[in-house]
């Protein structure tokens, strides 16, 4: 197995992003400096976001805002610098194979919920990932 030295793990702050996170602290041996945790945000108009409430966040620093406190906890949760974690704001896979070329990456982590039939065909962010990923992926195998 190849040994990785630059890692991107990218977490929807779901409840497996702890799984997806430790999945990734395991390829780098446990050496936490080899990883760049992201979070893509999408406005709630292009992403599959809820649009209901009154006090939707809109602008994209309020929907960064909104998702900083979850993201940060995780990863003061899981000792990873909080230099090394960054939310940006566009569609997931595109923002993830961005992020891997801009840091030259050699392994994207992300959780799959092996969907099939219809769900698969609307389109998962771990297939778009593996679409044309500039580097290997690792898809960790979630439950549901
Ligand atoms: P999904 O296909 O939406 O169930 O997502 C599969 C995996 O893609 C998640 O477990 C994450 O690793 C990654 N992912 C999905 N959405 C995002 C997001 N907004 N930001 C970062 N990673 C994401």
């Amino acid at each position: 197995m190849p040994s990785y030295q630059n890692i991107l793990c990218a977490i929807d702050l779901d409840d497996n992003s702890a799984i997806i996170l430790k999945a990734a602290i395991a390829q780098a041996g446990g050496e936490l400096n080899r990883l760049h945790v992201i979070h893509t945000c999408e406005h709630p108009i292009t992403g599959y976001g809820e649009l209901t409430g009154s006090n939707l966040p809109t602008t994209e620093a309020q929907i960064k805002q909104k998702a900083y406190p979850e993201f940060r906890r995780l990863l003061e949760s899981h000792q990873i610098p909080l230099s090394q974690g960054e939310i940006l704001f566009g569609q997931p896979s595109e923002a993830i194979h961005q992020k891997a070329a801009e840091l030259s990456c050699d392994l994207i982590v992300v959780g799959s919920h092996g969907r099939s039939g219809l769900l698969l065909l609307l389109g998962s962010t771990s297939n778009s990932v593996l679409k044309d990923a500039p580097c290997d992926v690792l898809t960790v195998k979630l439950e549901g």
